[in-house]
């Protein structure tokens, strides 16, 4: 499959995730990289996966993609403490979604417009990527996109930020269920294979390879410019297991990469499988921390084919097993040298914002927190990045409770309060989601 029909297609027709044929190995570019800009250093990486789009063209929706961050470092680095901390929270919606799908909505749009074709998107979101993807798809005549979250689950700013979009081509549906019900609700949507075929659906969520690809970027911008002594660890404040996994590629691909400590807020199955090796799904707990309120990790089948030696079918009985029972566990021991990882309390969150507040005077928010948390529990020795997911004042309640003032403001959110809003109830039931696409997909 080349990688346009990547992209369409989100998932593979059998229900699993793509992956690359092969990674490629960057270690003898390297020196030639140091020093190049975020855009510049994305044109070379995305190339690398890319097959069938011509490089100029590559170049012009690379270059278009990131205009509109704010930021002219689009992932500037800062020092907090002792770490690093790196912002990727400058495009349009304050998340680090936006680094992806701004790409993904170009791409999805040159990939359209060349085949002459329409396709719908439907998204599940557990706060961020709803937003984000509307941001990289409004008002594109090819599109429409259908964006799930759970009632009541999502910041009302975050869903202000959804629902108050006007392009006719949005449609955000309001689920009476968790995050991990819309997410499976998009999976059995996807099953369908005539029926996904029928309204070409497309997916924007990080079981899109270009999102994941997108994402290799900035750990190999950050640890080209930290990492010439000695190599790079990242910290991850983890839901998906879409950004980590980035990292691990990147990783893979031999960028300078040391260590990922994966951070888990109180949903800790991740957290609980790098300890033990056995993946159990439990009840979703509801913290500060909506964007990583999530049990099942729709990526980490990514990582876990290449744990497993690229070997599909120990994957498929490892899925199955675990679809089954809700439980399942490796044939050996689990041995990494690439990840760490630990869970961090919603009073641990709290905490970490009020110090790393008295003590630099930075205010980071709750997911942040959650990888600022984590990354004291390991006295890891050379350069330390932890990645900041969205900009604080997307999260105030948390936020300003934690400090004891408002300090979490934007103007781009101050303004949505004022705005109409429009969404579609609909139950957490397959034909209820199917129904809304026939009446308003195209
Ligand atoms: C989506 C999100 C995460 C989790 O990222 P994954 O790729 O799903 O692991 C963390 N923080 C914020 C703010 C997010 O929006």
């Amino acid at each position: 499959m080349g990688f346009q029909d990547a992209v369409l297609t989100g998932l593979a027709p059998d229900g699993g995730l793509l992956v690359p044929a092969t990674i490629p190995d960057v270690t003898p570019m390297l020196a030639s990289w140091q020093g190049l800009s975020f855009v510049e250093l994305a044109r070379e990486i995305v190339l690398l996966f890319v097959d069938d789009i011509p490089r100029e063209d590559l170049e012009r929706l690379i270059t278009d993609a990131y205009a509109n961050f704010s930021h002219p470092e689009i992932a500037p680095l800062t020092k907090v403490g002792n770490v690093t901390v790196m912002e990727l929270f400058h495009g349009p919606t304050l998340a680090f979604k936006d680094v992806a799908l701004q790409l993904l909505g170009q791409i999805f749009e040159y990939i359209l417009a060349h085949e002459n074709k329409h396709l719908n998107i439907l998204a599940a979101t557990s706060g961020d990527t709803g937003s984000a993807a509307i941001a990289g798809v409004r008002g594109l005549p090819q599109i429409d996109i259908f964006v799930m979250y759970p009632r009541g689950r999502v910041s009302h700013l975050q869903e202000l930020q959804m629902t108050t979009e006007v392009a006719a081509n949005v449609h955000c549906l309001s689920v009476e269920g968790s995050f991990d019900d819309c997410q499976n609700l998009m999976k059995t949507i996807f099953e369908d294979l005539a029926f996904k075929e029928k309204y070409a659906l497309g997916a924007a969520n990080s079981v899109n390879w270009a999102r994941v690809l997108a994402q290799i970027v900035y750990y190999g911008y950050a640890s080209l410019k930290l990492g010439g002594e000695r190599p790079v660890s990242f910290c991850v404040p983890t839901g998906n297991f879409g950004n980590v996994f980035a990292g691990f590629t990147a990783k893979r691909m031999g960028f300078p990469i040391e260590r990922l400590i994966l951070a888990t807020n109180e949903n800790d199955i991740l957290a609980k499988f790098f300890e033990s090796g056995v993946y159990e799904r439990g009840e979703v707990r509801y913290t500060v921390t909506p964007a990583m309120d999530i049990q099942v990790a729709s990526n980490f089948e990514r990582f876990l084919y290449y744990h497993m030696d690229c070997d599909p079918v120990a994957l498929g009985e490892f899925m199955a097993d675990f679809a089954r029972s809700g439980r399942a566990e490796l044939a050996a021991p689990l041995h990494t040298d690439d990840f760490l990882a630990t869970a961090v309390s919603v009073d641990d969150t709290l905490s970490t914002i009020r110090t790393v507040y008295e003590t630099s005077g930075y205010v980071a928010d709750p997911h942040t927190a959650i990888g600022l948390a984590a990354a004291e529990r390991f006295a890891l020795e050379g350069p330390l990045v932890c990645l900041a997911t969205a900009h604080p004042a997307k999260f105030p309640d948390a936020v300003n409770k934690a400090v004891g003032e408002d300090v979490a403001r934007h103007p781009t959110l101050d303004s949505l309060c004022d705005r109409e809003s429009r969404t579609t109830n609909v139950p957490a039931d397959i034909e209820a989601i199917k129904d809304v696409i026939r009446r308003l997909g195209h």
